[in-house]
């Protein structure tokens, strides 16, 4: 009689097979878990791709041209407060870096012979569009 030890692809826990080279699990009870565990797995997933792409899709037609602009700053800011604070793993703000922020904030000089709009944007001037632009205020 053999009497090779066999794990249990389910429980891990070693057993002697009935049956050489066929029996996976050590129990009936392993075996089904395992077939559960396995279609429990697999169904959400093929559900999860296609509800993340139609949201995807949903979140670009919903920006509107207006607020391209506003997204565009705020991107931009967070990038730069981004990379000021973890450079050189989270080392403090070099010169560089602070100049480099403010930079990135004077590329918006406020207009000031022209009114803000009811939505509370202000006139700014994009000096690297050269064009100008209405946005929120830096706070
Ligand atoms: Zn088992």
């Amino acid at each position: 009689m053999d009497t090779k030890h066999y794990t249990c692809l389910y429980c891990y826990e070693e057993f002697i097979p009935k049956r050489r080279h066929v029996q996976k699990f050590c129990s009936a009870t392993c075996r089904s878990k395992a077939h559960h565990q396995k279609t429990k797995i697999d169904a959400p997933q093929t559900g999860l791709q296609t509800t993340n792409s139609t949201n995807s899709t949903n979140k670009i037609e919903q920006i509107s041209a207006a607020g391209i602009g506003n997204a565009a700053v705020g991107a931009l800011a967070a990038d730069v407060l981004k990379n000021v604070f973890t450079t050189n793993n989270n080392k403090p703000a070099t010169k560089g870096d602070i100049l480099a922020l403010r930079r990135s904030y004077n590329r918006y000089q406020r207009i000031l012979n022209m009114p803000g709009r009811p939505d509370g944007t202000l006139p700014y001037y994009d000096m690297e569009t050269k064009c100008y632009i209405y946005l929120k205020p830096f706070k």
